[in-house]
């Protein structure tokens, strides 16, 4: 089987900038995509434009691909490593498909990134319900959530203090055992986890008493948040690293936040909405009502004469703080026209001759 060289495959100049390549690739991702396009053979195309990509994208594959052609990158580089250093996620964000579902089909159903992660913890989520007061000014909190951490008396070896772990001699350390698997695109031989360690490399004569030789223990964590003013409903928060612990650094946290539903206000955007009930002189004559705004301020609002049930009138930058900027939302105001009840004699009377003159 003789390899097309890559710069053909992407259709492109020997000396393509990134930029360049990038577009190329993406190009050709988007037509061979087989969520795109179910032809016989795009699966196989994808791959091998992906291949090009990866190696190309990467200054150091590139250079040696430039010095020695294919036999330098694949006496280097197992599939799993060619693919797994490039960025695709970057690449296909925004386009709509699972880059890791298609990528995990190249290695027989296992994706690669989910095997980068394995030595990760995992990530965390956490729930918050803030009022929409809170989304306005922006909040610090403290927040407590029960996570695995390294365990504090073996500091995550896993054995009994005062001994240590030993070489695993199944993998002379290494956690990794080769193993070939047959898939489509052909022999891949790939590097798996050492049954004997679980890939740690070790093994545990004496474990930790504390931890049970698993070098984690699970502890309360508590962190201080801040939530940016003009956050929406469902924003997702990434604390980097303050997820679980694992062998390969922590995961992270996803702090999500959800907004509790306001008495007066609702929420589109930056804009806010609320109804206001005036009444029917009020409406009928013009007047200035005042307006309680989401920040406790009053402000005036200044209804003409003879105001409609249902009209709208708009307090300018009386919303929400824009989250990626200084701007404000408008505040528009529903009106509703209270109808009178229980009239005195008198108002009775006067309402009467108000009838008449009309
Ligand atoms: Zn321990
Ligand atoms: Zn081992």
């Amino acid at each position: 089987m003789t390899k097309k060289d890559y710069y053909e495959t992407l259709g492109i100049d020997r000396n393509a900038d990134k930029q360049q390549i990038k577009k190329a690739y993406r190009k050709l991702a988007l037509k061979y995509h087989p969520d795109k396009n179910q032809d016989k053979g795009a699966e196989s195309k994808f791959k091998e434009i992906s291949e090009a990509y990866a190696v190309l994208s990467d200054d150091q594959k590139r250079q040696m691909y430039d010095q020695y052609g294919h036999a330098g990158i694949d006496q280097q580089f197992s599939q799993e490593d060619i693919f797994r250093g490039a960025n695709f996620g970057d690449i296909f964000r925004g386009m709509g498909f699972d880059f890791e579902d298609i990528f995990s089909s190249f290695f027989g159903g296992r994706g690669f990134s989910q095997r980068d992660r394995r030595f990760r913890g995992s990530d965390l989520r956490y729930d918050i319900e803030i009022t929409l007061e809170e989304a306005y000014n922006g909040l610090k909190k403290e927040i407590q959530f029960p996570r695995s951490e390294i365990c504090d008396t073996c500091h995550g070896t896993g054995a009994k203090p005062g001994t240590q772990p030993k070489t695993c001699p199944t993998c002379q350390g290494t956690g990794q055992m080769k193993q070939s698997r047959r898939t489509a695109f052909g022999i891949f031989t790939q590097v798996g986890v050492c049954t004997k360690c679980n890939g740690a490399g070790r093994v545990i004569e004496k474990v930790c008493p504390r931890c049970e030789g698993l070098g984690r223990i699970r502890a309360i964590k508590t962190i201080d948040i801040s939530i940016p003013k003009g956050i929406d409903d469902g924003t997702q928060l990434r604390l980097h690293g303050e997820g679980e612990s694992g062998q390969g650094g922590n995961g992270d946290l996803y702090v999500v936040v959800h907004l509790r539903k306001h008495p007066v206000f609702r929420r589109r955007g930056d804009d806010l909405f609320m109804v206001k009930e005036i009444s029917f002189p009020e409406a009928t004559l013009g007047s200035k009502v005042d307006i309680k705004t989401i920040n406790g301020e009053t402000g005036t609002l200044k209804i003409p004469e003879g105001a409609q049930y249902g009209d709208i009138f708009k307090l300018k930058r009386k919303g929400m703080p824009s989250i990626r900027g200084s701007s404000y939302g408008d505040l528009y105001i529903e009106i509703h026209i209270k109808t009178p009840v229980r009239l005195s004699k008198t108002a009775k009377k006067l309402l009467e001759k108000f009838k008449e003159e009309i």
